[in-house]
């Protein structure tokens, strides 16, 4: 079958965000080799549309600092093994990527030379450039961060156009959790202001200000089925956009 037609992307460039949670698909803990796969296959098609894709991988389908932190570990020390977290899931990522015939690296924040390149910026657009998906890994590489932050800068640093921000079990954003409340009603367009004023959960306040700062639209998505990837690059109409004009 010839690859899909470059024009049918919206997109040029994208940054994904998946969460340690979307990689765990049924599991309680950990990563799910069937799910991982799964998501592998959109990446790879996408990355087949002609667009560069970058993705930030969680770690807390493993491991989160504050955790760590309650239950009377240093937060920095707690949060830098949830960047080693983010790490392994990246090594899965990479891996099923590559059974899927893309082609791949990974860029870490936290010098591992033996199992992944340093980050350096332009070395990661160049990557891109070349049609390699380009996975970051150990966050920003700072304690008392998060992914969503590193989600939010990388995507910045390489010039994304928007951020695909994977959520699991819900469409996008909602006025209050709908899944603890029955009266919460589905958004399907906010502003990054009226986001972070109403407090939703869009991603955590740091990453959501620097988005806004920086005029960087965000897609909000249901992870559950993987293809919403696919459909957002092509322009289709899916889950929450929030991006300065609301
Ligand atoms: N983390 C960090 N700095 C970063 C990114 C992550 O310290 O820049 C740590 C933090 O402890 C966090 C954990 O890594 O709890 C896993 O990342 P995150 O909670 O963002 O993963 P997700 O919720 O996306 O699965």
């Amino acid at each position: 079958m010839p690859p899909p037609q470059e024009e049918s992307a919206k997109f040029g460039r994208i940054l994904l965000k998946l969460s340690g949670e979307a990689l765990m698909g049924d599991l309680d803990y950990g990563a799910d080799p069937d799910r991982i796969q799964a998501i592998a296959s959109q990446v790879k098609l996408v990355a087949e549309r002609g667009v560069e894709v970058a993705v930030v991988v969680g770690g807390g389908n493993i491991y989160r600092g504050l955790a760590g932190a309650a239950a009377g570990m240093d937060r920095a020390t707690g949060d830098y093994m949830g960047m080693l977290a983010t790490v392994l899931n990246a090594l899965a990522l990479q891996d099923a990527l590559e059974k899927a015939g893309a082609v791949t690296r990974t860029l870490s924040a936290i010098t591992i030379s033996e199992v992944a390149e340093p980050y350096i910026r332009r070395r990661a657009i160049r990557h891109l450039e070349r049609g390699r998906v380009v996975i970051f890994a150990a966050g920003t590489g700072n304690p008392f961060f998060t992914t969503d932050t590193a989600a939010a800068l990388r995507a910045l640093e390489i010039r994304a156009e928007v951020i695909l921000m994977a959520k699991n079990g819900v469409e996008g954003v909602y006025t209050a959790d709908p899944r603890k409340d029955d009266s919460a009603e589905f958004i399907s367009t906010i502003s990054h202001r009226e986001a972070i004023e109403r407090q939703l959960q869009v991603m955590d306040s740091t990453a959501l200000s620097l988005c806004m700062d920086n005029d960087l639209p965000i897609h909000v998505f249901n992870m559950d089925d993987e293809a919403n990837i696919d459909r957002i690059v092509c322009g289709e109409r899916v889950g929450t956009v929030v991006s300065t004009d609301g």
